[in-house]
């Protein structure tokens, strides 16, 4: 055996596909709009659409590298499970894999069960239908055990998909999308170049929700500053009603190191707010939200805490169900804004 297992793995994933270990599948390369003025991720990258054929070569060296683990495990005894041992014989053979980017990955998601996948990178959805559904029929096909696939797709893209090309993708096996809505204020939206207004992303929300997608929504507490907070909880409160999605997840805006926003902030053009306010302007974006959806805050950013020292929120990936638990998210905010909580320092910034 001297297989060197040609698969390419992209950078990112949301948090909850790494708490599922989530098979990371690249579809596209990069973020086909890659303008947000907040955004590090794909910067100075350019965007591809990788040919289908490609696509699906990368799952058939998926398919050789959990093909050969296995068969190293029975070798050894162990009945197809992924051991340290079995791994340590692939190894030997394929000293190569010491260096795959993505052979920890794919060996990590077959130790869990193989249950889960999410299609990489910025915007799945702009790929031409034909073709997303022949790679997703592809690999359900070559992995029968995935019972869930996700991926991250721009609002304005779905708005542009029929209905029926939804549906069908829906279909093939694509699950959940992840979205950035970051705010629902056209005013900011501009402002932070997100490519989408408010009109678009209830547009698009509502589309993937009709197409029998599940929806998870990201919104940046924090985004506006100081200047915008108001408009931002509203509106942003007033989007999400609209469209109710399955999930709503909280993403605190840190300007990132070399962005735009970044410099607006050392300029002066935004002011950050203070931990209490941060809080100020939660509790007022969640008093005015009128939906069935699970409320997250899976994520470090969201890091206030009460005075016993817990953190406001706990950051499960299934969230609060609103809104039978949503006075217990207000009530949270009150004993997080009775603490004096610690300044948030910009290290990177
Ligand atoms: S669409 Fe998403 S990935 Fe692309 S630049 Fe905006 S935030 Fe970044």
């Amino acid at each position: 055996m001297s297989r060197n297992y040609p698969f390419e793995t992209g950078v990112y994933r949301p948090p909850s596909e790494g708490g599922s270990a989530s098979l990371l599948v690249r579809f596209t390369r990069n973020c086909p709009w890659n303008h947000c003025t907040f955004c590090t991720m794909y910067k100075g990258k350019k965007f591809n659409l990788r040919p289908l054929e490609e696509i699906k070569a990368d799952i058939n060296a998926m398919a050789d590298l959990v093909a050969d683990l296995q068969a190293e495990s029975k070798a050894l005894g162990h009945g197809g499970q992924v051991t340290r041992d079995a791994i340590l014989a692939l190894l030997g053979k394929a000293p190569g894999l010491n260096h795959h980017p993505g052979a920890d990955m794919l060996i990590q998601w077959m130790a869990v069960g193989g249950k889960t996948a999410f299609i990489q990178d910025g915007n799945s959805m702009i790929m031409p239908p034909q073709d997303l559904i022949a790679a997703l029929t592809h690999l359900k096909e070559t992995f029968p055990s995935i019972e869930r696939i996700t991926t991250y797709a721009r609002a304005r893209t779905l708005a542009q998909r029929s209905l029926g090309d939804l549906k069908v993708i829906r279909a093939a096996g694509l699950d959940r999308l992840h979205l950035g809505l970051e705010t629902g204020d056209d005013a900011l939206l501009k402002q932070i170049k997100k490519g989408v207004t408010a009109q678009g992303h209830i547009e698009g929300g509502k589309k993937a929700m009709e197409a029998g997608f599940q929806v998870s929504e990201y919104w940046m507490p924090g985004l506006g500053g100081k200047e915008m907070t108001d408009q931002h909880a509203e509106n942003t409160a007033r989007v999400l009603s609209e469209v109710n999605p399955h999930y709503i997840r909280s993403r605190p805006f840190r300007p990132a190191h070399g962005t735009p926003m970044s410099d607006q902030v050392k300029q002066g053009r935004i002011t950050l707010l203070d931990p209490r306010e941060q809080l100020l302007e939660l509790r007022r974006m969640i008093r005015a939200l009128d939906v069935t959806s699970k409320v997250c805050f899976d994520h470090m950013g969201n890091y206030w805490r009460t005075a016993s020292g817990d953190l406001v929120f706990h950051h499960e990936y299934e969230g609060y169900q609103f809104p039978d638990e949503k006075q217990m998210v207000l009530d949270r905010i009150e004993l997080g804004l009775a603490f004096k909580q610690e300044p948030v320092r910009f290290l990177h910034m």
